[in-house]
């Protein structure tokens, strides 16, 4: 396995998470089957729960605003108001959910129901949060050499902080500096990179940043920051160009500081 050197005058590393510090199909194999295996449960256990009730109320103004745009979806009346009859009243909720997942919906309503059943899968241990192997001695050693270390991923913050939280090496925050989401704006938007070196406190060439998508590669590169491409299994693979084009690596432990 080649040695690479973090680049000369790197200050901070930035990581992103999937296809990077985690297997790309945790979300797809772990996070979302574990929504639509639990739903109807986790619904029926929180019903009477203010914040359940806030979820399902939030849930019920979009399925309003869907009928008012006459999107395509199967229309459903939730009304969580009728105690008599709550089991249907969930099965309605239950079914709305399945669908806008299977449309593959971001709604905020969604997103908000999904974040408190993860929450509180994490919490209980039924989910662990996956990290690569060499991800955390790698995170301690460039940390032991005085390097800042980053998160930058699409998942909500909130969603980062559980995963690394609750991860299959305990809890593993404190390895971080700081976490950015698309808050921020999108990783193939060069602007992100430059917001987040001055949230730093940083030049952008002080920021080496790891991601196994090209085009956030090339929107960091653009911003003057550093970068390294990550591959691992699973992920999508590069053309010839881009393997020309990137320093490649398929374990942190390759990553050395040197000079
Ligand atoms: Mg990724």
């Amino acid at each position: 396995m080649a040695t690479i050197s973090i680049p000369a005058g790197t200050s901070a590393l930035l990581l992103d998470i999937e296809g990077t510090t985690t297997p790309i199909t945790f979300v797809k194999d772990i996070l979302f089957p574990y929504i639509r295996e639990h739903l109807e449960d986790y619904l029926s256990s929180h019903w009477e729960e203010d914040e359940c009730k806030q979820d399902v109320h939030l849930l019920k103004k979009q399925i309003e605003e869907d009928m008012k745009q006459n999107r395509a979806c199967r229309v459903h009346a939730v009304d969580q108001t009728v105690h008599t009859d709550e089991e249907k009243a969930i099965r309605e909720v239950v079914d709305n959910v399945l669908w806008q997942m299977a449309a593959d919906r971001k709604s905020t309503a969604l997103k908000q129901l999904q974040g408190h059943m993860w929450r509180s899968a994490y919490a209980s241990g039924r989910i662990k949060g996956e990290i690569y192997q060499d991800v955390i001695p790698s995170i301690r050693r460039w940390r032991g050499q005085g390097l800042k270390v980053y998160i930058y991923s699409s998942g909500s913050v909130e969603a980062q902080k559980l995963l690394f939280g609750y991860s299959v090496e305990g809890d593993v925050l404190d390895l971080f500096d700081g976490h950015f989401d698309t808050s921020i704006g999108a990783k193939v938007d060069g602007k992100s990179y430059e917001r987040i070196a001055e949230r730093i406190g940083c030049q952008p060439e002080e920021i080496t940043f790891l991601t196994d998508v090209t085009r956030e590669a090339k929107a960091a590169e653009e911003a003057g920051v550093n970068v390294l491409v990550v591959v691992r299994p699973g992920n999508m693979e590069l053309t010839d160009e881009e393997r020309a084009h990137y320093n490649l690596i398929t374990s942190f432990n390759q990553l050395q500081l040197t000079g």
